[in-house]
């Protein structure tokens, strides 16, 4: 190969190298959104990024969640369509952009509450999480709590819990006791289409989760997690972090196979197969993906954005 043409496939990759962070860099247009009820004056509205729960109470409306920066207006207009009531609080159930990318719109309107730990990590990180695009303002909420917080609004309580690290350290269940309703955030997902190598019903029991190591994230401390709001709450209708509304048996039966997933992981960790072994597991049983994920931008359901270093160090 002559000097020439090797110095034109360099610039060739520099040109496309270019063009990708062009591409990546330009602002999506935000999805279309839609409202349902869940039960009674609780709404969900779902589209895009993580499910927001809208309480419609006689003194004004709570959030849960406010999605993508992208979709504030949205937002507005579906809570629009099913009340006149103003807007007062936004509670978030963690800090990645998906759920809580609306708070920097928020805030001039509404009373943004959130864990300590999540915003410490909206701190931290000085970036809301990796998929929006660059540039997506931090709104950092005003009150924080650690353990629980509540918000009494005509006559409603909507109570925030903190049971622990999972998806990230600052993951809330927040409560609707009246409803008999919780919005689990990230720690729940609803049932999904599987993907990956192996059909979803030939696996072994698993979850498609994402252990976000680099915001605090536990797959060890999860299920401890969940059970404290499988025994310390009283509920029968779960609003997901992603996915369809679904039932207390959902959470039970999610639990357990993310135990049997991560005692699995465990037990090839401990028999000493290398991380290549653990990470071919993860594609072919459990559909996470590995391969064909660009190093920028993170995408999701790759492995190398899943953390897995810290996984195979955690289960060790
Ligand atoms: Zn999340």
């Amino acid at each position: 190969m002559t000097r020439s043409s090797l110095l034109r496939i360099f610039i060739a990759i520099f040109v496309v190298q270019g063009a990708w962070v062009v591409y990546t860099q330009k602002p999506k247009p935000a999805g279309p959104l839609r409202i349902a009820k869940v039960r009674g004056d609780l709404y969900v509205i779902s589209g895009e990024g993580g499910n927001v729960a809208v309480y419609v109470t006689d003194e004004g409306v709570v959030l849960v969640d406010d999605m993508f920066d992208r979709n504030h207006a949205d937002i507005l207009a579906q809570v629009k369509s099913v009340t006149d009531k103003p807007l007062k609080y936004v509670l978030n159930t963690h800090q990645h952009d998906d759920h809580a990318g609306g708070d920097f719109k928020m805030l001039p309107i509404a009373e943004v509450i959130a864990h300590r730990n999540a915003r410490a990590n909206l701190v931290d990180i000085k970036q809301p999480y990796y998929e929006d695009t660059p540039g997506t303002p931090i709104g950092l909420p005003r009150v924080t709590f650690s353990d629980e917080a509540s918000v009494f609004l005509g006559g409603r309580e909507v109570r925030a819990k903190y049971f622990g690290r999972g998806h990230t350290s600052g993951d809330a269940v927040v409560y609707f006791p009246q409803l008999r309703v919780i919005h689990t955030g990230d720690l729940f997902l609803g049932r999904q289409a599987g993907r990956g190598a192996a059909p979803a019903q030939n696996r072994p029991p698993g979850v498609n989760i994402y252990v976000d190591y680099a915001q605090g994230g536990s797959f060890l401390d999860w299920t401890k997690t969940l059970d404290g709001a499988l025994t310390m709450l009283d509920f029968d209708v779960v609003i997901p972090g992603h996915g369809p509304i679904s039932t207390k048996d959902d959470v039970v039966k999610f639990r357990a196979d993310l135990e049997t997933m991560r005692n699995r992981l465990a037990g090839l960790i401990k028999q000493g197969r290398g991380k290549d072994e653990v990470v071919k597991t993860l594609e072919t049983d459990y559909g996470w993906r590995s391969t064909g994920c660009p190093l920028t931008p993170p995408t999701p359901g790759c492995l190398q954005f899943q953390q897995v270093d810290a996984l195979l160090a955690e289960l060790k």
